[in-house]
């Protein structure tokens, strides 16, 4: 177990502006920026709300990646437009389908790295599982991200762009005429719980959700995405002024002790701390509860007496606390409880008048269940500048 694990940020972010030469990529763009982009690219300003729509309409609506498809823009200006810009979205490497129907897409992004991002449908809901980091900093001793370095933050682009690979995928954009909200839809709900720490990418992730719940475009509502933290303190009212979605927090232990070891992000965000910012959440947001999720770990932090400090600790926040049986991985420190310990934790908690589901371990066959998700980019782990030259980028 990493105690003397790092705990501090190592980013590399490389900037989404491409050579001057280069097309610009209008994915991720938020609107201001999309409207800025299209009048420096020559579209008179007294036009460029009206553009703005109708390009993002055709985007994020109707899952258009050509100008030329553009009907309802005149063909000069569709031509004047693909010159200038590009509509890409991350490249889909390898496709693997688990026994349950789980989907784990392995995507490649600018610079040749590699993130993964998971479908689960269940009966009354499809949740797309994505990454907003390549790798993580932190080093959850039970996560298979946290033994990945991490190479760079995910762009807003390249974290929408896994909705919209795998709404590509699923065959979901709307026909013509069809609205997307009058069918039952595929990609129902959006958890940013796959590799990375969402907070430490807030921009980027900001923006993209802020795209992916937009009513013109993707249009999932913001009670639909889930974002889950390892309990960054300084983000989590940000994220309730700026994204407004559901928050999950990875709490996993009951004691600073035990939570020091297991995430050692509470070496300086402390559970006392972390409930404060927590316990602020719905009311800033306008959510109705937090989830907690907590990985059940044999010996480690499963006791009947664990469970009842849990129930201590979150007394006043509304919450619901998902058990999640671990999912091994190669070479990892720790064994799943047992179900009976499981169980009995569960119960207690739902005695407590909480709700306490087992999430089902989904896609486990495939490395696609929680936590088991690594992609190989650490090993070509590179200098900053090796990335931006490899990506074609500026830095
Ligand atoms: N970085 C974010 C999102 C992570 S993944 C975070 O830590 O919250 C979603 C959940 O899976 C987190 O609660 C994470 O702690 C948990 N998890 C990580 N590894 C796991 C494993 N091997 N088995 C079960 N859950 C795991
Ligand atoms: Fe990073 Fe989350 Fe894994 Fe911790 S659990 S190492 S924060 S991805």
């Amino acid at each position: 177990m990493p105690a003397s694990a790092p705990i501090t940020q190592d980013v590399v972010t490389i900037a989404r502006k491409l050579p001057e030469t280069d097309r610009i990529n209008l994915v991720g763009l938020t609107r201001a920026q999309l409207r800025e982009a299209l009048i420096a690219g020559g579209t008179p300003e007294n036009k460029a709300k009206m553009r703005v729509d109708q390009i993002w309409q055709w985007i994020y609506q109707k899952g258009v990646r050509e100008f030329d498809a553009m009907t309802n823009l005149g063909k000069a200006y569709r031509a004047e437009l693909a010159e200038r810009f590009t509509i890409e979205i991350p490249e889909v490497v390898s496709r693997q389908v688990s026994a349950d129907g789980t989907r784990k897409y392995l995507v490649r992004i600018a610079g040749g790295h590699e993130v993964e991002t998971v479908y689960i449908p269940e009966a009354d809901r499809g949740t797309l599982c994505i990454s907003s980091q390549v790798g993580c900093t932190l080093t959850c001793s039970f996560c298979h991200t946290g033994t990945q370095k991490l190479v760079r933050n995910l762009t807003a682009g390249e974290i929408v762009g896994q909705v919209m690979l795998a709404r590509d995928d699923l065959g979901e954009w709307p026909e013509p005429g069809r609205n997307p909200k009058d069918e039952t839809r595929l990609i129902s709900n959006v958890v940013l719980m796959g590799m990375g720490e969402p907070l430490y990418n807030f921009e980027s992730v900001r923006d993209a959700m802020r795209i992916v719940m937009d009513g013109e475009g993707i249009s999932l509502s913001r009670r639909r995405i889930t974002l889950s933290t390892s309990g960054i303190v300084p983000e989590i009212a940000r994220t309730a002024e700026e994204i407004g979605c559901m928050l999950a927090v990875s709490f996993h232990a009951t004691t600073d002790e035990v939570r020091d070891k297991l995430v050692p992000i509470n070496r300086k965000y402390k559970i006392a701390e972390l409930l404060d910012a927590l316990r602020a959440y719905p009311k800033l947001s306008n959510s109705e509860r937090i989830t907690f999720e907590y990985v059940m770990l044999k010996d480690v932090n499963d006791t009947d007496a664990d469970a009842r400090r849990l129930v201590k600790l979150i007394q006043g926040i509304p919450a619901k606390i998902n058990l999640i049986p671990f999912n091994e991985w190669p070479g990892a420190p720790y064994e799943r409880s047992d179900w009976e310990r499981i169980e009995s934790f569960a119960d207690i908690i739902y005695k407590a008048g909480y709700a306490s589901p087992i999430r089902t371990p989904r896609g486990e066959d495939i490395m696609a269940a929680c936590g088991q998700l690594k992609s190989a980019t650490d090993r070509a782990r590179k200098t900053r500048a090796e990335i931006a030259a490899e990506a074609g980028l500026n830095t």
